[in-house]
Formats: C-alpha cells, structure tokens, sequence
C-alpha cells in the first residue's frame, strides 16, 4: 500500500512547489489509503504510527498546514476545536455529520447548489464557496440510542 500512487502524490506537492520529503508522502499515502475521507491529525498521526512511522503530531499538523495551504487538502472545522481533513479532488460536496460518533457523510445536491447561487445573486453577492453542514445522529447511533431508551424503561419497571 505505501508504495502505490507516488506520482498521484508527487505531482501536485511539485506544482504548489513543495518537496516531496517523507513527512509529507506519507501523510499524503494515509489519506489515500484511507477507507474513510476524512480524518483528524490525530487520525493520520495514529494510523502513521500503526505503520511504524513515528513523525511526530507537531509535524503531522505542520504538514497538514502545508498540504491545505497548496490546495491539496480540504480543511474542514466541523466542531470548534476539530478540523478534518481530507484530499482536494476537485468535485465540490457537502457534509453530513453525526453529533454522536463523529462520521462524516458527504452529499451533492443540485437543487440546494443552484438555490444558494439565486441566493447570493439576490443580495448582489459573488459567490466564491460556500460550505453546508447538515448536523443529526447517524442510522447507527439512532440505532443504539433507542436501545438505550428500551434498557432504561427495562430498568424503571
Ligand atoms: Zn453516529
Ligand atoms: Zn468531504
């Protein structure tokens, strides 16, 4: 796995003028290999350590920094204090997100760009990005919270 897409990786870290040192392929590789698109640091530092590659979290964040600033990495600060991130491939889409467990869902939706393009035109704005975050409690926490209900009414009889 840590050998695959080193071009897809190497090309744009050269185009935004950045070398393709250790550090930043192997944050780029996580990402990639990712089942999940969207991780925190604390994701990619975790999942490098589980590949015995200890970079440190301080140049985990720098790096990330890095790749966010050269349009290779989305950034996206959901909760205050906890952004996530996630490769830059072009398509625009909106997140769904669970209050409970944190998974990220994402969506397009066509009727909802085009409104919010009527929208900006309607208050004179140029629209240069917008981001939609649909916050609730995803099919699987819905799922254990009824159970938790269900116990609780078990408890009370
Ligand atoms: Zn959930
Ligand atoms: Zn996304």
């Amino acid at each position: 796995m840590m050998t695959s897409n080193v071009n897809a990786d190497v090309v744009p870290l050269k185009r935004a003028g950045l070398r393709a040192t250790s550090p930043r392929m192997h944050v780029l590789e996580v990402l990639r290999a990712s089942e999940r698109r969207h991780l925190s640091a604390e994701d990619v530092y975790r999942t490098m350590l589980e590949l015995g590659i200890d970079a440190g979290l301080s140049t985990v964040y720098r790096v990330l920094n890095q790749l966010v600033q050269a349009d290779i990495l989305l950034r996206h600060s959901f909760e205050s204090d906890h952004s996530v991130f996630e490769l830059n491939e072009g398509g625009h889409h909106d997140h769904l997100i669970c209050l409970e467990c944190g998974r990220v869902e994402e969506f397009r939706d066509e009727a909802i760009e085009q409104r919010q393009k009527q929208v900006a035109a309607r208050n004179d704005f140029v629209l240069r990005e917008h981001m939609l975050v649909l916050y609730g409690l995803c099919p699987d926490c819905q799922r254990s919270r009824i159970g938790a209900v269900e116990a609780g009414v078990d408890a009370a009889r």
